[in-house]
């Protein structure tokens, strides 16, 4: 991911030929942030230390050929996004074709010429830039900072496979703010914005794991997906963060129950079953699936009725119904 704009971008170097990179870092040293390796074990272990936003690599290095060290970047997920940029002396017929096969942005045919390398690294940069932000402003909620529904969906159906294959428990998770429209019309929709902001940032910080996902569900509605939770654990985290919500202290409306603004929680777990084709894990197909995807929210959504009903501000789980839908 390409870093803060007030910093520059990390460029890699990859190249046993110290002329080509004097070169390079001459012409492109007011772009970017340069960094060298000159073989590609060299190279592997800069790319996971500095996570460089661009690298120009060459064809011909003294361990790995470059077009396998591309290939092996671009079958990574946490290297894929990286463009990367050929220096090359040498266009075979067949050149041009595999490059572009290994998943490459772009060539560059030495004798270098400054200009144009400074413009194609550039073009490449720009090019990345706006695909990070296109890829953020797709998958986050730009009012809270969360994962929106989008982003949610497809997490969730990745889970569900997960949890096939590895047997392990899923917990998903409704919450509501409660009375929220009583908020809204005490106070205002501006204030009312400020409220979801500062809940949905106490959400973010309950969740402990990496795999954990925070989403923005819908207006004033989050949700999380809490792999390798079971119910019991999910119930000490949830009650953690209803208390954290009412120790903010967020001024209700006189109308509503609480003095403080609070939340209502619901949750379902899939707890797969030890050595069985348990029916509580979804099959192979992915409309079986979206089936699965859909049972578990809806049973999450259950507890949270059940959470309103009984009084809010509270947890209520709701046993995963495979058959409910
Ligand atoms: P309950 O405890 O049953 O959840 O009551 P509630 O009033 O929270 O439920 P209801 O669904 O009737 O109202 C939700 C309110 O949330 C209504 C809507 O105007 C408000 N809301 C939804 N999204 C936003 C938003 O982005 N900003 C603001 N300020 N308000 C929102
Ligand atoms: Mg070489
Ligand atoms: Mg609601
Ligand atoms: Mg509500």
């Amino acid at each position: 991911m390409l870093k803060e704009s007030t910093n520059l971008p990390d460029i890699l170097i990859v190249d046993d030929d110290s002329s080509v990179v004097i070169a390079l870092n001459k012409v492109l040293n007011k772009i970017g942030r340069i960094r060298f390796a000159s073989d590609a074990k060299q190279a592997f272990i800069m790319v996971n230390e500095c996570k460089p936003d661009l690298i120009l690599l060459d064809v011909e290095l003294p361990d790995i050929l470059g077009l396998e060290v591309c290939s092996i970047l671009k079958n990574d997920e946490a290297t894929q996004h990286i463009p990367i940029l050929f220096i090359t002396s040498n266009i075979e017929d067949d050149f041009e074709e595999k490059v572009f096969n290994v998943g490459a942005a772009d060539y560059i045919v030495k004798p270098l010429k400054p200009r144009v390398v400074a413009a194609r690294v550039k073009t490449h940069l720009d090019y990345h830039r706006a695909i990070t932000l296109l890829e953020k402003l797709a998958t986050t909620d730009s009012m809270t900072g969360l994962a929106n529904r989008r982003t949610f969906d497809e997490q969730l159906d990745l889970e569900l496979k997960r949890c096939r294959r590895e047997h392990t428990p899923l917990t998903v998770v409704l919450i509501d703010i409660d009375e929220f429209k009583k908020y809204n019309d005490y106070f205002g929709h501006i204030e009312g914005d400020e409220c979801i902001k500062t809940i949905a940032s106490a959400i973010e910080n309950c969740s402990r794991r990496p795999g954990d996902l925070a989403a923005r569900y819908g207006g004033e509605e989050f949700a999380f997906i809490l792999p390798h939770t079971d119910p019991e654990g999910a119930k000490i985290l949830l009650n953690g963060l209803l208390k954290t919500v009412m120790n903010l202290k967020i001024k209700h409306s006189p109308e509503a129950q609480y003095d403080s603004v609070t939340v209502s929680i619901g949750f379902s777990t899939i707890v797969p079953q030890a050595q069985s084709t348990s029916t509580t894990l979804p099959t192979s197909t992915n409309s079986t699936s979206d089936t699965y995807h859909l049972n578990v929210v809806s049973s999450a959504d259950s507890a949270l009725y059940e959470s309103k009903r009984n009084g809010r501000n509270r947890v209520s789980y709701s046993p995963y119904k495979p058959t409910s839908v």
